[in-house]
């Protein structure tokens, strides 16, 4: 397995970096724009109330979203850099993504139905899932709330975005959150997975069916979601949106077949989707012999340059207005959405020690 750090890269000391601003929020905590004092770099920080980690029992899911990060090294996916652990909050320094969340460029730009802009931004999603499940990672949560563009428009894929209370059992409540409430947990969604895993979590809308069953589920779950996602971007919603939790379960349960597809769509923007989210897992396109070339090669894509998109030399199909690497005028932050801080008293258990790498 190949580590996601570079072992030849200069730690980057807490103490040698200067805030700049805040990017946003998450349930878990704020994160803010550092610069690097000498070398003029900025980093994304999120800074996460230990207090309120040990409060929501998430240290092992805090534990694992770093070493699942660590072990990731792609150009699609947000790069962690360093932990650090201080009294009372840890750290993630983090690559920053300035062009800000595609999801809310999709609500302001008006993106919907967009071949273009599905195509580069699913093919980024593609590229990132490859890389995870080669390290048998699943990423368990994909929905355009977690994906990020940098300057130049390209896409990456963040850490899990807290939009939805973590689901274990269904006789737990839902805190259902797309545009509505905020509410927090789903820290630490992915999972380094050899077989199958057994819990539920993630969005309704982008559940699988096998998730809904608690049968277990494999990386297929990630090609489910996929499929959801190039729906979602090309009509404004969810192919099983429904008001209630159990409304979109009941319709992922009947199947993609009986999901009504808007006659805008071109053919072949139906058949990937249908191709994608077949109900069986082995049956997703692909899950197939040939595997995510099946879905490189699928007509939907004729004419997408992937060499020239996965060496980055494809133009994107919007490029964000960022001034300079100090430029935070693509977040919006409300002040809602601060985190709640708990003041920390160490309980002696040791649960922080590895945030310190640096
Ligand atoms: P999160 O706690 O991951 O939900 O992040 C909260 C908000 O901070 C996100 O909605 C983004 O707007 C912003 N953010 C998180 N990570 C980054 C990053 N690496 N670069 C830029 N902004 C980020």
């Amino acid at each position: 397995m190949h580590g996601g750090r570079d072992p030849n890269r200069p730690k980057i000391l807490m103490s040698d970096l200067n805030k700049v601003g805040l990017l946003g929020a998450g349930g878990f905590g704020a994160v803010e724009l550092w610069e690097h004092k000498s070398t003029g770099e900025t980093y994304a920080m999120k800074c996460i109330s230990k207090g309120f980690i040990v409060k929501t029992g998430m240290q092992d899911s805090v534990i694992t979203e770093k070493n699942i990060l660590f072990m990731t090294n792609s150009d699609f996916i947000i790069r962690l850099y360093e932990t650090y652990n201080s009294r009372q909050s840890i750290f993630f320094l983090m690559e920053p993504a300035l062009g800000g969340e595609l999801y809310s460029m999709y609500q302001r730009k008006g993106f919907y139905g967009s071949e273009k802009h599905a195509k580069f931004y699913s093919a980024g999603v593609v590229c990132a899932f490859e890389h995870l499940h080669e390290r048998h990672i699943i990423y368990r949560d994909l929905k355009p709330e977690n994906l990020l563009l940098n300057e130049k428009g390209h896409l990456k894929v963040g850490d899990r975005k807290r939009r939805i209370e973590t689901v274990s059992t269904f006789s737990r409540p839902f805190v259902f959150n797309r545009g509505g409430a905020r509410k927090v947990t789903d820290m630490g969604l992915a999972k380094f997975v050899i077989g199958k895993t057994y819990t539920t979590c993630g969005t309704p809308d982008y559940f699988a069916p096998e998730v809904i069953a608690s049968t277990g589920h494999t990386h297929a779950v990630d090609w489910w979601m996929l499929g959801v996602l190039i729906f979602e971007f090309m009509t404004g919603s969810a192919p099983f949106e429904a008001p209630y939790p159990m409304q979109i379960y009941a319709k992922v349960l009947k199947g993609i077949n009986a999901v009504k597809f808007p006659p805008q769509l071109s053919p072949q923007c139906v058949d990937i989707v249908k191709a994608i989210c077949q109900k069986e897992p082995a049956d997703r396109l692909p899950m197939l012999s040939g595997g995510t070339k099946n879905l490189k090669a699928h007509a939907w894509y004729k004419g997408f340059n992937w060499d020239k998109f996965q060496s980055f030399t494809l133009d994107a199909p919007f490029t964000p207005k960022v001034k300079s690497s100090k430029d935070l005028a693509n977040f919006t932050v409300h002040p809602d959405e601060m985190p709640q801080f708990i003041d920390y008293v160490d309980d002696g258990s040791g649960w922080d020690k590895d945030f310190a790498t640096a």
